[in-house]
């Protein structure tokens, strides 16, 4: 699929260029820990200050409100500047809460909570996942009742991404006592500083702490901070995570297309090599991603399982990409760098956001009618 471009895109792209050329940052961001939180920040701040931030977010709620094309082609420069990986810890905000806050949430929320997250103020994460319940989030058992003004949390979340540096989190409890499944469930906003939360990282085979355990112990959250009616938190849910497979990774898909490009660079294959032919054949799919995730933004009618397809060839992709960056660089794989950095975290890609094996039973059911599996 190709993208039609007017004139007044063009000039949209050579002015997106030239801001990112000469504002983001040249240095890599920091993983974890106050410094990723400081760097992330300052640069989504910069990016609000010059009106990059939240660009197709309603006008009215302190976006642009710009259209799908102009989006593709700000994450299209915005990758080929280098800018840093849009998955830093401003994401949740960016691309979950707050669309889902404007989406769901009360004139109050909306009124303190966006514009924060926008001029890189607030750190966002998200408490979904548990122990036992990740695929089948429904199984969720952190729960909740109501004292008073307020709704008392107990429980443990699970691989929370930067729930140590985070100011607040999109968390998903039981607040109907004996509820089951999809019913009962509430989605709140969590004061990550409140008394009663206690965050322990974990670190990951990179080496890096970027996600976490969080335990409740009668945590206090005022139900001003439930987003929708109490016990309808799993239709706010569905809304996060239906934000969450439209535009959210679009960055990292098309960011493919520039890492193959630096990994050609590096390997200089010989014309005809098996190396060569393997590069080639990387480039071409990372082509082929892109193209779908243009089709998956363009195509109408839009269904929701349509992001489980380029999620799922993302996340192989990307593994595959990576473990040729690897075989490129041979012995120099083993040390610490840039490349094997990238290697271990693509492990992650088949888990994080529904694993492999969950978006291909949504493909199997939801778009090749096949019928359920057991
Ligand atoms: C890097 C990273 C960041 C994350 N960040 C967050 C975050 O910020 N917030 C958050 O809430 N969560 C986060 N997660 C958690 C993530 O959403 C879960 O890991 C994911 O949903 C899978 O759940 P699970 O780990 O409990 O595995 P399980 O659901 O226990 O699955 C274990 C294995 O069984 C398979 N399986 C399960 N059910 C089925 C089925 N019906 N059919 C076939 N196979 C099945 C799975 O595919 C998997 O291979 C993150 C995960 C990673 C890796």
């Amino acid at each position: 699929m190709r993208l039609e471009l007017s004139t007044d895109d063009l000039a949209f792209r050579s002015l997106a260029r030239e801001w990112l050329r000469e504002n983001a940052p040249r240095k890599r961001a920091p993983h974890e820990g106050k410094t990723a939180r400081d760097f992330a920040l300052s640069w989504l701040s910069k990016c609000h200050a010059a009106g990059w931030s939240g660009i197709a977010w309603p006008i009215e709620y302190g976006g642009r409100g710009f259209s799908p094309t102009r989006l593709v082609i700000w994450y299209e420069e915005y990758v080929r500047s280098r800018a840093p990986s849009v998955l830093d810890c401003t994401f949740v905000g960016l691309n979950h809460a707050g669309p889902t806050l404007i989406a769901c949430g009360s004139e109050e929320q909306k009124a303190f909570h966006l514009p924060r997250i926008l001029a890189g103020e607030s750190i966002w994460c998200q408490g979904f996942s548990e122990p036992n319940s990740g695929s089948d989030l429904a199984s969720l058992k952190t729960s909740a009742v109501v004292d008073g003004d307020h709704l008392v949390v107990n429980g443990q979340k699970i691989w929370t991404s930067y729930a140590d540096i985070a100011d607040y989190q999109e968390l998903l409890i039981r607040t109907e006592l004996g509820s089951v499944r999809h019913k009962g469930l509430s989605w709140v906003i969590c004061d990550m500083k409140s008394p009663g939360i206690s965050i322990r990282p974990i670190e990951n085979m990179a080496g890096v702490r970027h996600f976490a355990e969080v335990f409740y112990d009668n945590a206090r959250i005022p139900l001003s901070n439930v987003v929708g009616p109490l016990n309808d938190g799993w239709r706010v849910a569905m809304t996060t995570l239906g934000f969450e497979r439209k535009t959210a990774a679009m960055g990292l898909q098309l960011d493919l297309s520039i890492k193959i490009e630096d990994i050609i660079a590096i390997a200089e294959p010989v014309h005809g090599s098996a190396m060569a032919e393997r590069l080639a054949d990387l480039r071409a799919e990372a082509a082929a991603l892109r193209a779908m995730t243009y089709r998956a933004l363009f195509r109408e009618p839009k269904t929701p399982s349509d992001g489980s397809l380029v999620r799922l060839y993302f996340a192989e992709l990307s593994q595959r990409l990576h473990q040729a960056a690897m075989d490129v660089l041979g012995a120099e794989a083993l040390t610490d760098n840039y490349w094997s950095h990238e290697y271990l975290e693509a492990y992650s890609e088949t888990i994080a956001g529904g694993t492999a094996e969950i978006q291909r039973n949504i493909i199997a059911e939801r778009i090749l009618g096949l019928p359920r599996s057991a």
